[in-house]
């Protein structure tokens, strides 16, 4: 089959998540592609990356999924939006490419994180890898917008030890201009993450003059505080280094001319998270 072709030549390891990877999964017929979707023999992967000391607690293995419903105008990996750029990965195959890392992981008291893209997008091959990790001894953590977590079931949520939940802004009509789609799906699975004492990290990406408007975040801030479950807040500066992404793919990027997020700024952004008892970095 052309996939299998594909994936025997395409390293599954990419130099950086900023690597740019397009078209890797186009030769898969539509009707693997409904198979893998339901069964989740196989997923669509934009790359693994290993090392990371930024995607969960310790030192973890990454895999960036492909495939998201969101369209963050701040977005650094667009690559990541189509399913069918992914490379098509077995779930054997990146379970391999898991028990690998299981003793490194465990010494480095890190773990495996999916993140993307948004994994729940191919949420029976994130919830299959997410087992064979746990029946593995592997940490596990998802990197997820949370617009679609209903599709976990309770006893699948507790395959997961932490989620890394971005929430993107809080107004309505903010979070529709900046991402397409609506916000109260995320934050009505932060609220059943915290009724289900699951361990949160709170991920916010800053952007100068689009998502930092002080009484919006005091707004998350609270939300989040109010929770009981988010262990630690994320602050992301915004960069550009995704630019040049938007560009290769023919995609409009209205954020050219704004500057990456100032140390200052992200102090005062941090101040208000912590501000209400939260940690903040
Ligand atoms: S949710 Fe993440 S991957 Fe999806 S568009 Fe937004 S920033 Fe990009």
């Amino acid at each position: 089959m052309a996939w299998q072709k594909v994936s025997n030549e395409v390293r599954l390891e990419a130099k950086d998540p900023f690597e740019l990877r397009v078209n890797l999964g186009v030769d898969v017929s539509e009707s693997t592609v409904t198979s893998a979707l339901r069964t989740g023999d196989m997923g669509f992967l934009h790359s693994f990356t290993t090392g990371s000391t930024v995607d969960g607690p310790g030192v973890r293995i990454v895999a960036w999924t492909a495939g998201c419903q969101f369209r963050c105008l701040y977005c650094h990996n667009p690559d990541t939006w189509n399913m069918m750029n992914g490379l098509p990965v077995t779930l054997e195959r990146a379970t391999e490419a898991l028990r690998k890392y299981r003793h490194g992981l465990r010494l480095m008291f890190g773990g495996f994180t999916l993140s993307g893209g948004e994994p729940l997008m191919q949420d029976r091959f994130a919830v299959r890898l997410f087992a064979a990790a746990k029946s593995m001894g592997i940490h596990t953590a998802l990197d997820t917008n949370g617009f679609l977590g209903e599709r976990l079931s309770d006893e699948e949520l507790d395959q997961i030890d932490v989620v890394l939940l971005d929430i993107k802004t809080w107004d309505p009509e903010r979070h529709l201009k900046l991402t397409g789609k609506d916000v109260g799906p995320t934050l009505d699975f932060a609220r059943r993450l915290a009724q289900h004492k699951r361990p949160m990290w709170l991920r916010y990406v800053l952007v100068p003059g689009l998502t930092d408007d002080e009484g919006d975040i005091n707004q998350i801030a609270m939300f989040a505080a109010r929770l009981g479950n988010v262990t630690r807040v994320d602050v992301l500066p915004f960069h550009q280094m995704g630019r040049y992404k938007w560009k290769k793919l023919g995609i409009n990027y209205a954020l050219d001319d704004v500057p990456a997020a100032p140390p200052w700024l992200v102090e005062r952004v941090c101040g208000q998270f912590r501000s209400v008892g939260l940690i903040a970095h």
